[in-house]
């Protein structure tokens, strides 16, 4: 008999050195996450969530939203247009565990440390399943946006601010909690958004009709979107919501899902804006600016998001070897699967310090100037290490379980699936690499981040070499430039010790080109230890 009551005495051979099924997982007691423990006023909370998130039952919920996919529901039975998403019950229950919890709430309902927490939050979602992320993500991000335009902040601010979630397709007021997406990307280019062509007919009071498509428009059930459109004074940002001011559906068709590679639980579509009913967000013509502040929220989280994946592939399969014998030893104890294991540990603890790093750095940034200069850039340098890292991780500690790994009921394919999305939006990896040059341009960011880069060469001798380089190389290229900095940076969110030592160690002073390479000289067994036990 094993753990889940499942028979091992079969007809034909007895089924042995199996592991038992991953159970529960306490993810609030993962080290790695001290960043947010004992905060007043949200550790209970996040303890609790973590329980809830890490859970076998969650993660079920996760695999049935991901097996059984969206559907568009583009006409009701009589042939009138409703454009509405059916899901499975299992994403709502995602969406209700997350959002009830306050994954996109509670950064900005309980501030202190509101975005440590939220960075906790988002991590932990991620777990269960990343798809049901990306809506929760983009209701946390609007916020800032929201709340610095009056009207929005009267009208749609606060059903952002509520901790809950209701899955009903009806006009805001009647709701007890909205979701909101973004939809900026056209077929034409998604970096390049002045390349935008949808055209907003605007009105004195900034109420206009939008004409034009949306190539990319995730979570379409949400109850409003932040998009660009050209008015005359140039590329501006609108909120166009589902359901128009006088209680009939808005004009945003869906005109089919994406069939992507992964991130199967969340609907991905394509519309088009028929006359929809807008209004006008922030300044005319600077419609960039103002949807940048919730891009660079949404970036915050992808950094969550990955951390969390590659966190997750290294405890699975901690979790698989810690279990299986092979050539009369566990795995766990065989000295190269140590070293390719304590490797990925590393990575993935680096990636969860450098998100709450950021995180920190997004909650200091109001009181002081040189940590929203530094934050500017930090956010950037962040995702652009940690959501390239996660397909290799994830790949490797899938590679880990041997030929289960490679088989759907081990979780692992549907993370790998979905590891390389973060890198691709909100941003590209050149394109990140890109604006990390220009948010550099700005003498008081250039500033911080020099200031920032030598105390920290300053306080760990052992990278200064890397400080170094960096300063005096503000101009090389910006790949490189970005991979350094994210090293560096990750070094000092990383606490002193045997993590940080084993860092150092393998990011910059014997490199090795694929996992476990050199990781012979580093504490292997301290760092395993941080991945057992919760
Ligand atoms: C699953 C999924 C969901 C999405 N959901 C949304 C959504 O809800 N809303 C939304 O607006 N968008 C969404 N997107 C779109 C996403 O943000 C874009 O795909 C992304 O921004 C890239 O734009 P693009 O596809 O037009 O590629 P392009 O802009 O054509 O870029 C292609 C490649 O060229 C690189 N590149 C661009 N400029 C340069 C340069 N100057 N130098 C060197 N390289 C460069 C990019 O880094 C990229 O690798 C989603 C995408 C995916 C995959």
């Amino acid at each position: 008999m094993s753990d889940n009551g499942s028979r091992t005495d079969l007809a034909t051979h007895e089924v042995t050195n199996q592991p038992p099924l991953p159970g529960d997982f306490d993810l609030f007691g993962d080290p790695a996450m001290a960043p947010a423990q004992g905060l007043p006023g949200h550790d209970e909370h996040l303890a609790a969530f973590g329980k809830l998130a890490g859970s076998a039952h969650a993660r079920e919920k996760g695999r049935l939203a991901n097996e059984n996919k969206p559907k568009l529901r583009a006409f009701d039975a009589r042939g009138r247009r409703i454009d509405e998403i059916d899901y499975h019950p299992a994403y709502h229950e995602l969406m209700q565990l997350g959002l009830q919890n306050g994954v996109a709430a509670r950064a900005w309902t309980h501030p202190a440390n509101g975005q440590v927490a939220h960075a906790a939050l988002g991590q932990m979602m991620a777990w269960a399943d990343t798809g049901v992320g990306c809506p929760m993500t983009m209701t946390y991000a609007v916020v800032p946006v929201l709340r610095d335009e009056s009207w929005t902040a009267e009208q749609w601010l606060p059903g952002a601010l509520v901790a809950d979630y209701d899955d009903t397709c009806q006009p805001k007021d009647k709701k007890t909690a909205l979701t909101f997406g973004m939809a900026m990307t056209e077929k034409q280019g998604g970096s390049d958004l002045r390349a935008n062509t949808t055209q907003a007919k605007v009105g004195a009071d900034g109420e206009a009709e939008l004409i034009g498509h949306k190539w990319f428009c995730s979570a379409p059930m949400s109850d409003a979107f932040l998009t660009l459109a050209y008015e005359d004074k140039g590329l501006s940002c609108f909120l166009v919501p589902k359901w128009q001011p006088d209680n009939t559906r808005n004009a945003i068709e869906i005109q089919r899902l994406k069939d992507k590679m992964g991130d199967h639980s969340n609907a991905s579509s394509e519309i088009e804006y028929r006359g929809a009913w807008a209004k006008r967000v922030g300044e005319p013509g600077r419609g960039i600016p103002t949807i940048i502040n919730m891009a660079h929220h949404t970036r915050f989280d992808c950094v969550s998001g990955s951390a969390a994946g590659m966190r997750k592939a290294v405890k699975l399969a901690v979790h698989h070897v810690s279990h299986r014998t092979a050539f009369q030893r566990k795995l766990i104890d065989q000295p190269l699967m140590q070293n390719t294991l304590a490797d990925l540990a590393l990575e993935s603890e680096a990636a969860m310090a450098l998100s709450f790093a950021v995180a920190a750095s997004f909650d200091a940034a109001a009181g002081s100037a040189h940590t929203a200069a530094f934050s500017r850039v930090l956010t950037p340098i962040a995702k652009y290490w940690v959501c390239k890292r996660q397909p290799s991780v994830v790949a490797e500690a899938l590679e880990c379980l041997g030929g289960v790994g490679f088989v759907e009921e081990s979780g692992l394919p549907n993370l790998f699936r979905t590891s390389p999305l973060n890198s691709v939006w909100e941003g590209s990896g050149n394109v990140i690499a890109l604006d990390i040059q220009r948010a550099l341009q700005d003498k008081a960011v250039a500033l911080a981040f020099a200031d920032e880069i030598t105390r920290i060469g300053d306080e760990i001798p052992a990278i200064a070499p890397l400080t170094k380089w960096l300063s005096e190389n503000p101009a090389a290229d910006p790949r490189l430039f970005a991979e350094r900095a994210a090293i560096v940076l990750a070094s000092d969110a990383l606490s002193a010790g045997s993590v940080r030592d084993g860092w150092i160690n393998l990011r910059l002073m014997a490199p090795s080109h694929i996992w476990g390479g050199n990781a012979a000289q580093i504490d292997g067994a301290a760092i395993l230890a941080r991945v057992q036990g919760w």
